[in-house]
């Protein structure tokens, strides 16, 4: 009797261990499948059920409902972990990567087999993590399945609570109520298998559905672009290097008057190569975010014509070779501007902002690409530049504006901008700083390139800016301030095509214009071709864009 009040019956410590063994082992499979932070939200997402094992429950039928269902949702969690850690540790990828999604909308069942047959060895590790786990799961859980005699005995002697069962019921609560909240939030809802691997369903169907459409669109268009009989003026080989950098203000560029030196190596450039490192100084972005972006970009700004036409199509019918380098990982842009390359070459295998790929690590592909023997080439290089987080923009430490204080975080303070964005601002200046880096060595690699004699040109400009307490108490996108849209923007040619005009620098410039400008630096005309906007070219005739927020001044 007195053991069953203090807690010690056979049942309640057999749930006591089940508990134990689930939790212990859901989170061993999922440690190597997250990093600490994700690891501790899906935790909370498990334990619900897993607590129910903690829960008084005494008929026998319950009780068999109960193992089962804690022996479901473990084997969901754990499922999940090995999936995720096996792709982790086999392609750097997460599930929801571009590289997976592809894959898998790509393969057919078939090949699914074939992938398996193949690649079984590799997996064993994991399916044998699984199976050890599990057992040991169904071991502790069958051990709560009790005889309804001690059920009986439970349910006559603890009617009662023991301060002590109040304690940890309390204890329960708060974990309970923490875990609701965690449902409530959907970031975290998100990561639970069930949701996880719906959406995920979802996604690779969506993809097959997508490719359907772009497909056919870049289909029609190749086929469009030649008929537009595109042709390159200049004779000889050229080589074009299009660097697209992410979330770029300008403002905070050393190249650009910022007070701090963000920009040493640029500034280097400018100084040495005077007036053909030519640096538009009023450069806009149309849009605040990346696809929408991009889109204009590409597709001169039209794509909502009838008959729209992509930049790189154009290229491609003109008789360049197109490749495509990115740190992005994105579907969308590779599937509506990427597939137009005859190559391409993608370096991150992570979405969105968790992305910790660094844009240094595009070099490696660009001396390749740059070393191909085709004549005219088109090289766009599509860099995460200073994308939130801006931390993982820069490598480790790396961070000289966060210590001492200077000009900046002075007029930030009086401002009245808060510690939190203070800080991120310095984060930012530092990705500025070694983005300042990779862009220098993209230009080096293009000026020392093998062969004399070519044609050589470097774009580099920003698909948007960034707020980072420009005009909010902001960090991020943002399409409610100006600091969304003000960009960098530089051209250098070895050669120019045509003289310049000696205003070039202080034109505005605006982002969904670019094609045309390209078209420059290739040198391509076609049927319907638009020399006003081209800010190279003596006939730029400036007209505002219509920008969510108002601007006082685009010459600014
Ligand atoms: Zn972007």
């Amino acid at each position: 009797m007195h053991a069953i009040r203090d807690g010690h019956s056979p049942a309640r410590s057999s749930d006591l261990l089940a508990f134990a063994v689930v939790f212990a082992i859901v989170l061993c499979t999922l440690i190597p499948a997250h990093d600490l932070r994700r690891l501790a939200q899906i935790m909370v997402l498990a334990l619900p059920a897993m607590c129910l094992l903690l829960w008084p429950v005494e008929a026998l039928r319950m009780r068999r409902l109960r193992a089962l269902f804690v022996g479901l949702w473990a084997g969901g969690f754990m499922i999940d972990g090995a999936v995720r850690a096996y792709l982790a540790r086999t392609y750097q990828a997460s599930a929801d990567s571009a590289l997976v999604l592809t894959a898998v909308a790509n393969t057919g069942t078939g090949e699914s087999v074939e992938y398996l047959s193949m690649y079984w060895p590799a997996m064993l590790p994991w399916v044998a993590v699984l199976m050890a786990g599990g057992l040991a799961i169904v071991w502790a859980l069958r051990r709560t399945v009790v005889s309804p005699v001690q059920a009986g005995v439970l349910r006559a002697n603890g009617a009662r609570m023991p301060l002590v069962r109040r304690w940890s019921a309390l204890l329960l609560c708060a974990v309970l109520l923490l875990s609701a909240l965690a449902y409530a939030l959907k970031p975290w809802r998100r990561l639970h298998p069930l949701v996880f691997w719906s959406d995920w369903v979802a996604s690779v169907q969506e993809l097959r559905d997508e490719w359907a459409d772009q497909d056919e669109l870049r289909q029609r268009t190749l086929a469009r672009a030649a008929g537009l009989q595109p042709t390159v003026l200049s004779e000889g080989p050229s080589t074009i290097v299009v660097v697209i950098s992410d979330s770029v203000n300008r403002d905070n560029l050393g190249l650009y008057g910022y007070t701090r030196e963000t920009t040493p190596r640029l500034e280097r450039l400018r100084d040495e190569l005077g007036d053909t490192f030519l640096v538009l100084r009023h450069a806009w972005s149309v849009d605040a975010g990346t696809l929408a972006s991009l889109r204009n970009l590409f597709w001169f700004g039209n794509y909502n014509a009838q008959e729209p036409m992509h930049v790189l199509a154009l290229a491609r019918a003109a008789g360049y070779h197109v490749t495509w380098i990115s740190n992005h990982d994105d579907i969308a842009i590779d599937q509506s501007h990427a597939a137009f390359a005859d190559r391409i070459e993608r370096l991150s295998r992570t979405p969105g902002r968790s992305n910790r790929s660094a844009d240094i690590d595009t070099l490696k592909p660009l001396r390749a690409a740059l070393a191909d023997p085709q004549p005219r080439k088109l090289i766009v290089v599509h860099l995460m530049g200073a994308h939130p987080h801006y931390s993982f923009r820069y490598p480790k430490g790396a961070n000289p504006f966060d210590d001492g204080f200077d000009v900046v975080e002075h007029e930030l303070e009086q401002e009245g901008r808060p510690v939190w964005l203070q800080v991120l601002r310095d984060e930012y200046d530092a990705a500025l700083l070694h983005h300042d880096t990779v862009l220098a060595e993209t230009f080096e690699l293009l000026r020392q390139a093998p062969g004399s004699g070519d044609y050589r040109a470097w774009l580099y400009l920003s698909d948007h800016g960034q707020e980072v307490g420009h005009d909010a108490d902001h960090a991020g996108h943002s399409s409610h301030t100006v600091a969304g849209f003000r960009i960098p923007a530089i051209v250098w040619q070895n050669q120019a095509r045509s003289t310049l005009p000696a205003d070039a620098w202080r034109r505005p410039f605006r982002v969904d214009w670019t094609g045309w400008t390209l078209a420059h630096l290739l040198d391509v005309r076609w049927q319907g071709d638009d020399r006003g906007r081209d800010v190279l070219d003596a006939a730029y005739r400036w007209a505002d864009p219509q920008l969510p927020v108002s601007v006082a001044s685009f010459e600014n």
